[in-house]
């Protein structure tokens, strides 16, 4: 038997419970792997809450990394002992130490990226790639409004933007974040619980506002984002941390300057084996270049969890958030 979180009821990080379950063999096409780092995402809240509802009981977690222990019938291409990651584009179910996979969700792991590293990246990484590369292509001279800019997605899109050549403005919640934020590429930075954001940015744009808004923080800052835009600017919301975001009218684009608005989300940009291989691939290339560094701000062992979910709601934690499996 392995140690697994359970959630059988929604609720607050108390419904996370430790308990013990057998992970199973793998079968034809699937892979046994004892995960030693989980990534902590901001749906995993959301999934414990019922926010995105989920049959009960289930065991949260989106991404993990690990070594393969046993594969099954037909898995050539992997071998007990090899490190191996996957993203967020499948079942829930990582808060575990063992767990069977099909093969085509993992990916090996490069030199140069280890499985700490691994679980700091994936799920949040791949969501920069997709957001920066495919959302909205971002290109040099664009400017760019990033929320929630030393969190786990914004630590690692500030340096991805500023790679591309963009002019990023991230917002953040306090002083300390602020300097953190600056220091992984954000040009300029915004305490958004303090100053109004959409006036800030006109200042800093001298009056033009920015070519697109990354905003996963929701509710809150909507229309601030709205506000920030230049005409034919793009909104992508992509989060909820503050609740949200109610319905709007289209008229808001119209009054906005022609505005495009989309709410994206991972798995619709990882559909096949063949988009995760190639989005990972280039992650794993901004990683392994240098362009791109995990920062893990903070971890805590798997049993532990309630208290990450405790820290990531409090606005406590900076960068990644690793769960350490079996230590
Ligand atoms: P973060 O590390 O970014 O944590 C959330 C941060 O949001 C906090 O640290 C805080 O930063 C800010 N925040 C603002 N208002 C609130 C609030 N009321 N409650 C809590 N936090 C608040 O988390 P992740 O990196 O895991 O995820 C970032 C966001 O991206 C999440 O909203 C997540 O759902 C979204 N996401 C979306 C994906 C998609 O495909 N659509 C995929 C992956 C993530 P500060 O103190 O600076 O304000």
């Amino acid at each position: 038997m392995d140690g697994a979180i359970v959630v059988r009821a929604n609720g607050g990080s108390e419904v996370l419970e430790w308990t013990q379950s057998d992970p199973g063999q793998p079968g034809p096409g699937e892979v046994l792997i004892r995960h030693t780092a989980v990534g902590l995402n901001y749906i995993d809240v959301y999934q414990r809450e019922g926010l995105y509802p989920l049959e009960l009981p289930f065991t949260p977690g989106m991404e993990g990394a690990g070594r393969v222990e046993a594969v099954g019938e037909g898995v050539a291409d992997l071998s007990p002992g090899d490190a191996v990651a996957y993203t967020g584009n499948g079942p829930a179910g990582s808060y575990r130490e063992g767990r069977v996979l099909p093969r085509s969700r993992l990916v090996p792991l490069p030199d140069g990226i280890d499985e700490q590293t691994a679980a700091a990246i994936m799920l949040k990484g791949c969501t920069v790639e997709y957001l920066v590369r495919r959302t909205f292509p971002v290109h040099e001279g664009h400017v760019v409004l990033l929320h929630a800019a030393a969190g786990g997605v914004g630590l690692l899109a500030s340096q991805w933007l500023k790679a591309l050549g963009a002019t990023v403005i991230g917002t953040v919640g306090s002083e300390a974040k602020a300097e953190l934020a600056r220091a992984n590429g954000c040009h300029h930075t915004i305490l958004y619980r303090e100053e109004d954001v959409a006036e800030r940015v006109k200042q800093i744009t001298d009056g033009a506002g920015v070519h697109v808004v990354y905003d996963s923080v929701g509710a809150a800052t909507f229309e601030g984002s709205i506000a920030s835009l230049r005409p034919r600017g793009m909104m992508v919301t992509y989060g909820n941390a503050s609740g949200p975001v109610p319905p709007i009218q289209p008229l808001v684009l119209a009054q906005g300057g022609s505005l495009f608005l989309t709410r994206p989300k991972l798995g619709d940009y990882y559909t096949s084996a063949e988009e995760s291989a190639d989005g990972c691939a280039a992650l794993f290339d901004m990683v392994t270049s240098g362009k791109v560094r995990a920062h893990i701000g903070q971890t805590f062992a798997l049993e532990h969890v309630a208290d990450a979910h405790r820290a990531l709601e409090a606005r406590e934690t900076v960068g990644s958030t690793v769960l350490v499996v079996g230590s």
